[in-house]
């Protein structure tokens, strides 16, 4: 008899009325699976054979879940606990691996508790093409299986992809130089990469603490620039950071892994001390917020990090405290990020700061009408010693031809320009202009989608607060396993 008539006969002795049997095409993964019979992953059930001192055993559990292996072993009262080899599943239950079947006769079974949540689950009924959906009870009638809690939110997601993890401090409405230093990335990633976006109000509150109408409503701004560049809410996950508070659990563990005098050293820090004028009483929370940034990364435990140079220190750190956290506990388990750079260097002010910074009134933001954008392309800072336009004129460290080189794409035309201005053959005004029409080329269905977005505020706000939820329990799952590597969880 083969495992599927073996299961179809229990059911049916056991009088189970509201158990169904599904044909589907062959799956092999949890991902086609799902897809197959089109369901969620929380109403997936999983069944892992696993080979114990005492022999083998089955496990059901939720496929947006992970198991806590120390306390199944708890539950089960054994030592050793490994996955059985896909020979040994074969060989022993005659099940292929990536379609075994929620029953075998001759296994014990152990079912998590977070089943029993779900009103009918979807698991595998014995071969590549069948699925069985029932009631998780009426699994455990026919499993005779024993309940426990050994499961928490899958860190990893159960699509396989890597994970992103990026965001920004809604202290304003973000502007070209967050397009080019990472919004552009976002967009171009968002298939390939699971992609996390966060709001950073807490960290927009570090240094606005007097503010909190303004951080409020910059998020309102930032959800609308992330619709207009083309950030699809559907595929990346946007949340709100006070909406997850196990950041400043995975926060606290960090903490352990840096010196105040690194963050002292930390260049970005200093910079922005200074920019602030907070030399003389820098709030803690600001200071802090390196590390904090690295519970961020940490809750997703993600893979890459696209962000503008300003941030590689920070990445760095990260990194490094990673390095720390997991050499201490002798675990493999949190990620070091890399840090992804759309640009080598910080986009400048239009006031020749090397940065554009929303908090620094330099900016040419994506929101910017046609006329603002006119007016601020034609005060950018170039060369100041030039007088008239024979002068022969610098290019270097001139903001005009910074924004040819980001935004224009004729390269040829941009070193024409640029030839003839060393030579004192072009007016600034002539370069200005055509970089006008160059930046309102790029700005203008940006700015088209952003009206659209401007209706949508509250349900692109419904959406960043669903998505926190969702990071809540991934989060929740990195710290629970940190508290196992620290001892610290009971
Ligand atoms: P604030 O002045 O409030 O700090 P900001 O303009 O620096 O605002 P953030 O929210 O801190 O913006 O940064 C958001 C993201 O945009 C980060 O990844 C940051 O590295 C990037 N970014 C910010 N400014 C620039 C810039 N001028 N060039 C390139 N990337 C930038
Ligand atoms: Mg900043």
């Amino acid at each position: 008899m083969s495992n599927l008539e073996v299961l179809q006969n229990r059911v049916k002795e056991l009088g189970l009325k509201e158990v169904s049997f599904v044909k589907h095409g062959a799956v092999f993964t949890v991902e086609e699976g799902v897809r197959a019979v089109n369901i969620s992953f929380e109403d997936g059930v999983s069944t892992l054979i696993f080979k114990t001192e005492k022999g083998f055993v089955g496990v059901h559990r939720r496929d947006d879940r992970k198991i806590l292996s120390n306390e199944l072993k708890k539950l089960m009262g054994v030592k050793s606990l490994n996955m059985a080899t896909p020979e040994e599943v074969k060989n022993n239950f005659g099940f292929t691996v990536g379609a075994v079947g929620v029953y075998h006769p001759s296994l014990k079974y152990y079912m998590d508790e977070s089943l029993l949540e779900r009103k009918v689950i979807n698991g595998g009924a014995g071969d590549e093409f069948t699925d069985i959906q029932l009631a998780p009870k009426d699994l455990l009638t026919i499993t005779r299986g024993t309940i426990g809690k050994f499961t928490a939110p899958s860190e990893r997601s159960v699509s396989g992809k890597k994970r992103i993890l990026t965001g920004d401090r809604p202290t304003g409405k973000m502007h070209v130089g967050h397009y080019m230093g990472t919004l552009k990335n976002r967009v171009a990633l968002q298939d390939e990469y699971e992609q996390f976006i966060l709001i950073a109000n807490i960290h927009a509150l570090s240094d606005n603490a007097d503010n909190p109408q303004m951080v409020k409503e910059s998020i309102l701004e930032l959800l609308c620039d992330y619709y207009a560049v083309g950030i699809d809410f559907d595929k990346s996950t946007v949340y709100i950071q006070s909406e997850v508070p196990e950041v400043h659990e995975i926060f606290m563990y960090l903490a352990n892994f840096t010196s105040v005098q690194q963050i002292m050293h930390n260049p970005t820090i200093k910079t922005e001390i200074k920019q602030n004028n907070m030399e003389e009483s820098t709030p803690l929370g600001f200071f802090v917020y390196p590390i904090h940034q690295a519970a961020d990364i940490l809750c997703v435990n993600a893979d890459l990090v696209p962000v503008g140079k300003d941030q590689a220190p920070m990445i760095e750190d990260t990194r490094e405290i990673v390095r720390k956290f997991n050499s201490t506990y002798k675990v493999k388990y949190l990620h070091q990020p890399e840090g992804l750079y759309g640009v080598a260097t910080n986009v400048p002010g239009i006031d020749g700061n090397s940065k554009m910074g929303k908090s620094l009134n330099n900016a040419i933001y994506l929101s910017d009408s046609e006329e603002v954008l006119r007016k601020k392309v034609f005060s950018v800072y170039t060369d100041p010693n030039r007088k008239s336009a024979t002068d022969k004129g610098t290019v270097e460290g001139n903001i005009a031809f910074a924004y040819h080189d980001l935004f224009n794409e004729d390269k040829q035309q941009v070193e024409e320009l640029k030839r003839r201005y060393r030579e004192g053959r072009i007016g600034d005004v002539e370069v200005k202009e055509i970089l006008f029409k160059v930046m309102n080329e790029f700005l203008t269905p940006i700015r088209e989608r952003r009206k659209v977005a401007e209706g949508m505020k509250e349900e692109l706000l419904r959406k960043a607060l669903e998505g926190s939820k969702k990071v809540r329990g991934i989060a929740r799952g990195v710290a629970d396993q940190m508290k196992e590597a620290m001892l610290i969880k009971y």
